[in-house]
């Protein structure tokens, strides 16, 4: 049974794509979902702060991604990973 404060957490809680470090840097998803992904400094694809990540091919960009290194993660209303147990690596 959750808490009320999980409770709130949850009505608040948004889906957000997440890129782990298996990226290899072929840009399929920057093909399909540019204005979502894009490569930082060291390469890797991370994800751009956007207020939604509904109708944006999100799950095209998950299977085309040749080595599953995208995800589907929850995130507060600032877009912040509630999930830290994962690398994290964002724009
Ligand atoms: S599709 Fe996967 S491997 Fe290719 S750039 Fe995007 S996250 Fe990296």
């Amino acid at each position: 049974m959750l808490s009320d404060s999980q409770r709130d957490l949850l009505k608040w809680s948004i889906r957000k794509p997440h890129v782990n470090s298996t990226c290899i840097w072929c840009s399929a998803c920057i093909a399909i979902s540019g204005d979502v992904f894009e490569f930082n400094s060291d390469g890797l694809s991370c994800v751009n702060s956007l207020p939604s990540y509904e109708n944006k091919d999100i799950d095209d960009s998950i299977a085309a991604c040749p080595v599953n290194a995208i995800s589907w993660q929850e995130a507060n209303e600032n877009g912040e990973y509630l999930n830290w147990v994962i690398e994290h690596i964002d724009v």
